[in-house]
């Protein structure tokens, strides 16, 4: 169900919301499709490396900080580490820090940020209530694309971050975190609406577009739409999944 405030939120991201014209319809949610969704099973999980395993938060933070694993470290202004609640239950992944980002030392920050934190908000919670991070904690020189080695690299610890919050469902966010994750080169049109997995658990992921991207193509806005429609259902089937489990 949409409602009032997610309704103001959808009008920030752009997309119209379809609105009931009868008392009876109006009893109903609002109809929006989803793609076929192929089961975790179906879906290999990417390994997890070893390394971190066992590190703190502390631990964790003061190893990036300090880190030097690739050429990266050399045109930083500082390390992006992550933010948010430590036992999110929502996890956003993103691929690198941007200029705003590396000024600043948080993930999302900027109007590509304003606009995750809007799509956070559709989803009725605020940003402190999930977990952002990067696949990368540095940020490239000219906002390229990260390089494999450098992903590889940095991997160990956004591992550890993801295992550190265990939580329910991670979203990749756009298409370079997406396919670096699942180590894949499949168009991100293909992966989107599909549950696949990530890390040693493994985690649930499911892939939605990069707020900067959706800046450029407006048009674009309603698949996003779509996506967090998919994504509350998800989480709320994998919540309750894991609550018939624990009463088990
Ligand atoms: S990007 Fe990651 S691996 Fe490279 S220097 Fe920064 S923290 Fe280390």
């Amino acid at each position: 169900m949409v409602d009032a405030r997610q309704a103001a939120y959808l009008q920030a991201l752009g997309v119209d919301v379809y609105v009931p014209r009868d008392a009876a319809q109006r009893a109903r949610p609002a109809a929006i499709a989803v793609a076929p969704v192929a089961t975790a099973a179906e879906v290999a999980p990417v390994a997890a490396s070893p390394a971190h395993g066992e590190s703190s938060w502390d631990e964790l933070r003061a190893a990036v900080a300090a880190c030097q694993r690739c050429e990266l470290h050399t045109s930083r202004t500082q390390t992006v580490f992550g933010v948010g609640n430590p036992g999110a239950r929502w996890m956003f992944i993103g691929e690198a820090p941007g200029a705003e980002e590396d000024r600043q030392g948080e993930p999302f920050v900027g109007r590509a940020g304003q606009l995750l934190t809007a799509m956070i908000r559709a989803l009725g919670m605020q940003r402190e209530d999930v977990y952002i991070a990067n696949v990368l904690k540095c940020r490239p020189p000219g906002n390229r694309d990260p390089k494999p080695a450098e992903a590889a690299s940095c991997r160990a610890y956004l591992e550890r971050q993801v295992a550190l919050v265990d939580p329910t469902l991670v979203i990749a966010v756009g298409r370079i975190a997406a396919q670096d994750l699942l180590a894949t080169e499949t168009p991100i049109a293909k992966l989107r609406g599909k549950v696949h997995s990530f890390g040693s658990k493994p985690w649930p992921l499911l892939v939605t577009y990069h707020p900067a991207y959706l800046l450029r193509s407006p048009g674009e806005k309603r698949k996003a739409w779509q996506d967090l429609v998919y994504a509350r259902q998800l989480f709320a089937r994998l919540e309750g999944e894991a609550a018939s489990a624990g009463r088990a």
